[in-house]
């Protein structure tokens, strides 16, 4: 779908050329803008306002060097990155990915992207992302702990638990965020809650390391009620076996489906049985090896080498949980033939443009990222809230407000869809209602 509106597609025109080399970012902004169309056809005053213009440019971008020592004594070099893309609505809020891919245009896509999951929560958060181009993988918990503890030493002068709260994202998890919590701590000899994702005995919040995934499943199984369906019975297919493909599993095996095949970066394993997750578990969150592991222990399960690959099992649910592009034209193409019914986003961005026409096109239930997977960002804003509080509230009652976020995500989104004479369009909805929540607020502000 190409931009029509003169102002949009001049905006989309100058991002691309002020921003070279960063094909996700443009992804990304292209995406919004398209949904955002209806919009800027009805509101002279938020173009006149400035903020289309300045929502696309983030407030500030921090870069750094990240040295360390490995276990042999050798200095490793890395880079550190944290975007602060928009604070209209709270401080910034936003995960902080460890991965080889990591570079500006990935912080830039995933902070922007942020914007307006952020505003969908209901919550008082702003737009940031960060990370660094250092691979956890292979490396020993000391070389992680002096990696973090450098990382943090530089970010910490930028982040606060009123500025600016990271969060988790690919290869930061809880032992990540212990080490960079306990950096601050004693740089700053504060105990605030400058991160989430934290422990339970150190400010963690109960839910917020099942957040995304259940949060995925509330989402599609609203969607899915409100078309007369549900998970109960379904075949479903998850890509990745991280902290959102594992409890997008459970949450969906407790909802009455069965989850025949999970993956990790280099393979896939299919298993009819449906996936024993305990297994996936032990495996991913403790011993921490590769999922091709999985078939020695459930003989009846089939390993195939290639990611992409998943994509062929049948199924009539599939959730992509891993990373950015994941899941193409071709291989919706496929689950189409398959007998798919709808797709929800557990990752950023893991379905391209030509898979998600493809999903239009065909009416299957589509839930995109920025609202199927804020129930991560959402259940940290209430980690924030309990840390200012320093309360700690029970699992259920965590979960039931998981659950009424994701239920309104949903409802506010196929809403919008509807008001913008866009019906049924889950994507277009989730970026208007997200956009326009902060474009009231920055435009509240003035010129800033
Ligand atoms: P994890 O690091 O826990 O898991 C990531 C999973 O995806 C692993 O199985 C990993 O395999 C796989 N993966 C990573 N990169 C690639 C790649 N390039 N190709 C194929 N597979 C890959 O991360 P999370 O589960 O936390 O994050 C997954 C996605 O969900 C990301 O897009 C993230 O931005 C998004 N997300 C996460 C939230 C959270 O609360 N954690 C909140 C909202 C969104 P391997 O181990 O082989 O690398």
């Amino acid at each position: 779908m190409a931009i029509k509106n003169a102002y949009l597609k001049n905006l989309l025109e100058r991002v691309k050329k002020r921003n070279p080399g960063e094909p996700e970012f443009h992804q990304a902004v292209t995406e919004v803008l398209e949904s955002l169309e209806p919009v800027a056809e009805k509101r002279q005053d938020l173009i006149d306002a400035g903020v289309f213009e300045s929502i696309v440019e983030p407030e500030r971008i921090i870069k750094f060097r990240v040295p360390w020592v490995d276990d042999n004594g050798n200095v490793v070099v890395n880079r550190g990155f944290r975007v602060q893309f928009n604070s209209a609505l709270g401080p910034y809020k936003g995960g902080l990915r460890f991965h080889p891919s990591v570079y500006e245009g990935i912080v830039k896509f995933l902070g922007f992207e942020q914007i307006f999951k952020n505003s969908l929560t209901g919550e008082g958060i702003g737009g940031g992302k960060g990370g660094s181009d250092f691979d956890p993988k292979g490396k020993s918990d000391n070389e992680v702990m002096r990696f973090c503890q450098s990382f943090m030493t530089e970010l910490s002068k930028y982040v606060g638990a009123d500025t600016d709260v990271p969060a988790g994202d690919i290869g930061v998890g809880g032992r990540e965020i212990g080490y960079m919590f306990g950096q601050y701590k004693r740089l700053r000899n504060e105990f605030v809650g400058v991160l989430t994702g934290k422990g339970l005995q150190w400010g963690g919040s109960l839910v917020r390391t099942e957040a995304t995934g259940y949060g995925l499943c509330y989402y599609m199984e609203e969607a899915l009620r409100v078309t007369g369906d549900s998970f109960r019975g379904k075949t479903v297919v998850i890509s990745g076996s991280g902290n959102v493909a594992i409890y997008a599993a459970q949450k969906a095996t407790h909802l009455g489906a069965k989850v025949v095949a999970v993956s990790d970066s280099n393979g896939y394993v299919y298993d009819p049985d449906g996936i024993n997750l305990n297994t996936v578990k032990q495996l991913k969150e403790v011993e921490r090896k590769r999922i091709k592991e999985y078939t020695a222990k459930h003989p009846g399960a089939v390993y195939t080498e290639g990611c992409s690959g998943i994509w062929s099992v049948p199924c009539q649910i599939a959730l992509p949980c891993a990373t950015q592009n994941e899941l193409d034209g071709p291989a919706a193409e496929t689950l189409l033939k398959n007998g798919l019914i709808a797709v929800g986003e557990g990752a950023n961005m893991p379905s391209t443009p030509e898979a998600i026409e493809v999903f239009q096109r065909n009416s299957i239930i589509f839930g995109p990222a920025k609202a199927t997977n804020a129930g991560g960002v959402g259940i940290s804003a209430l980690e924030m809230t309990q840390n200012s509080q320093r309360a700690t509230w029970s699992f259920e009652v965590v979960d039931q407000k998981l659950k009424e976020m994701m239920v309104s995500i949903y409802h506010k989104s196929a809403e919008a869809a509807r008001e913008y004479g866009l019906a049924g369009n889950l994507v277009a909805g989730a970026n208007i209602a997200g956009f326009l929540k902060v474009a009231e607020t920055m435009k509240a502000y003035g010129v800033v």
